[in-house]
C-alpha cells in the first residue's frame, strides 16, 4: 500500500505492459495504490498458456510476458494502462468512466476479465468484495483496478546449494535476492543479500 503514492510504467521491453506503485516520502500526492497479488501454480499457467509441458524452467515467464502483452494492447500502446473501476471490475460491467489517477502515460476503460486469465480475475473480484466486507468503503468504484502489476516475484528460480547458497555447477556464482527467483520485495531481499554475504565470507 503506498498511501499519497503513484502508480509508475515498469515495463522493460516494448510491446510489454507493467506497473507499480511507490510513494514520495512526504505521502503528499493526492492519490494511493495498492498491488493486490493473486497466487498462480505452474498447473494454472500450464492451462493458460495451452501447454503440458510443465517442466519448461521458462513457463512462468512466458506466462507473465503473456499477460504483459495482453494489458499494453488493451491500452491501446504507448504504455497507457488498461483499467476499470473497482465495482465494475467485479461485475465485469465495461466503466464508462474512470477517476482521476496517478498514472502519467494514462488509463484506458477496458474489460479486464478478457486482459487476465479468469482464475486471476476472479480471484481478485472475489477478494475486493471480501475486502468490502470487512473495511467500510473499501468496495467502490471511486477506485481504478489497473493493468498490471506482474512483477511481484520473480518467474524464475536460478538453483541454489541449500547450505553453501552457491549455485550447483557455476563456481562461485551465488544466486541473490529478487531477480534469482529468493525474494520477493525489499525487506526480503535485503535479509537474503545478508544471507549470501555471510555465505560468501564463509567461502573465502
Ligand atoms: C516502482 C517500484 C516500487 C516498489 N515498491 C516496493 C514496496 O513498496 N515494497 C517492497 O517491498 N518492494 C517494492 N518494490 C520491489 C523492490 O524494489 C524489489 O523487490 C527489490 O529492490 C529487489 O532487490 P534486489 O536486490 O533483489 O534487486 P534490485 O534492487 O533490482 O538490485 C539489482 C541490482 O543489480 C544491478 N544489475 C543488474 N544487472 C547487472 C549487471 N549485469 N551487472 C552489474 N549490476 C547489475 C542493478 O542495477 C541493481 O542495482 C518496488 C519496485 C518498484 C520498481
Amino acid at each position: 500500500m503506498c498511501p499519497g503514492g503513484i502508480i509508475a510504467p515498469a515495463s522493460t521491453s516494448p510491446g510489454e505492459l507493467v506497473v507499480n506503485g511507490w510513494s514520495p516520502s512526504k505521502r503528499n500526492n493526492p492519490f494511493a495504490n495498492s498491488g493486490m497479488v493473486v497466487q498462480v501454480d505452474i498447473a494454472d499457467a500450464a492451462k493458460y498458456l495451452g501447454t503440458e509441458n510443465v517442466k519448461d524452467p521458462l513457463l512462468m515467464m512466458h506466462f507473465q510476458q503473456a499477460i504483459e502483452q495482453q494489458a499494453y494492447a488493451a491500452g491501446g500502446g504507448k504504455f497507457v494502462a488498461p483499467a476499470q473501476r473497482m465495482v465494475d471490475f467485479s461485475t465485469k460491467k465495461l466503466s464508462t468512466t474512470l477517476p482521476k489517477n496517478s498514472y502519467l502515460p494514462g488509463l484506458k476503460s477496458a474489460a479486464l476479465e478478457t486482459v487476465l486469465p479468469a482464475f486471476i480475475h476472479d480471484a481478485l473480484a472475489g477478494g475486493f468484495k471480501v475486502f468490502g466486507k470487512r473495511m467500510k468503503g473499501y468496495f467502490t468504484n471511486e477506485a481504478n483496478v489497473v493493468a498490471t502489476e506482474s512483477r511481484t516475484s520473480s518467474p524464475v528460480r536460478i538453483p541454489r546449494h541449500a547450505d553453501t547458497l552457491a549455485h550447483p555447477q557455476v563456481n562461485n556464482l551465488f544466486p541473490c535476492a529478487e531477480g534469482a527467483g529468493y525474494a520477493g520485495g525489499i525487506v526480503s531481499a535485503a535479509m537474503d543479500g545478508e544471507a549470501v554475504s555471510h555465505a560468501i565470507c564463509l567461502k573465502f
